[in-house]
């Protein structure tokens, strides 16, 4: 099932179907040549397709799931389009720092994180400002979803990051809870360093067809 992935020659970002201004930011920020989980994630994320992508530590995979969600996102409908189910608050907290840098360059886009340790009511002041993209973790999304704080009608991609850190939590009844209440109309991709059994069971429950990425460590 697995198809190991590994590109021999370096690939540059203007490949992509990305805006003139996503791309100039991309070299901006340094980012010159996809890294290897990139280039194999992104051709098929953008033509919207289900993805289960396997990449260790450090290879890049945020920017892999941040510029397909982004891709996907009107700037101009002020509503959720993209959610980022993340195993920590820390780790929340890095992947909106990295779509915001990855963002800057397009028009307001607003995120907002959502994870536990915090007030509800600030969270829930900042939902109803608006925002285009949700990152946080499962159980609190679950819970603004319980108290029918969070409106995913109009959400187009959901992303699992570090979905085998999230299993090892115990999230895996939030997170089919969660993906139940988005719309079945949308592109989930998944990420995660290594492939325990959970993730095959995770994607039976809510992906479609989804395929497979496998990124080998680089020597
Ligand atoms: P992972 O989620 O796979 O652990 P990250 O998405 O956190 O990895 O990326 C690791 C580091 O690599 C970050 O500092 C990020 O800014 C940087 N990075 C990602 N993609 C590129 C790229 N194409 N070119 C240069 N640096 C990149
Ligand atoms: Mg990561």
């Amino acid at each position: 099932m697995n198809t190991p992935t590994s590109p021999a020659e370096p690939h540059g970002f203007a490949s992509l179907a990305l805006s003139p201004q996503t791309l100039a930011n991309l070299t901006q920020l340094g980012y010159t040549q996809m890294t290897a989980i990139q280039a194999a994630a992104l051709p098929p994320a953008l033509l919207g397709k289900d993805l289960i992508a396997q990449a260790k530590t450090g290879s890049g995979k945020t920017a892999a799931f941040a510029l397909a969600l982004l891709a996907n996102l009107n700037p101009r409908r002020f509503a959720i389009q993209a959610m980022v189910l993340c195993p920590t608050r820390e780790l929340a907290d890095q992947v909106t720092t990295e779509i915001r840098r990855l963002a800057r360059a397009e028009e307001n886009i607003k995120v907002v994180t959502l994870c536990g340790g915090v007030a509800l009511r600030g969270q829930i002041a900042s939902l109803e400002h608006g925002a285009h993209i949700v990152v946080g973790t499962p159980g609190r999304i679950m819970d603004h979803l319980e108290r029918e704080n969070l409106d995913l009608s109009a959400l187009n991609t959901l992303v699992l990051d570090e979905a085998d850190r999230m299993l090892d939590m115990g999230f895996f009844d939030d997170i089919v809870k969660v993906a139940r209440q988005c719309p079945s109309a949308r592109q989930t991709l998944l990420f995660s360093a290594t492939y325990p059994e959970g993730i095959a069971k995770l994607a039976q429950q809510f992906m479609k067809n989804p395929e497979q990425i496998v990124v080998q460590a680089q020597h």
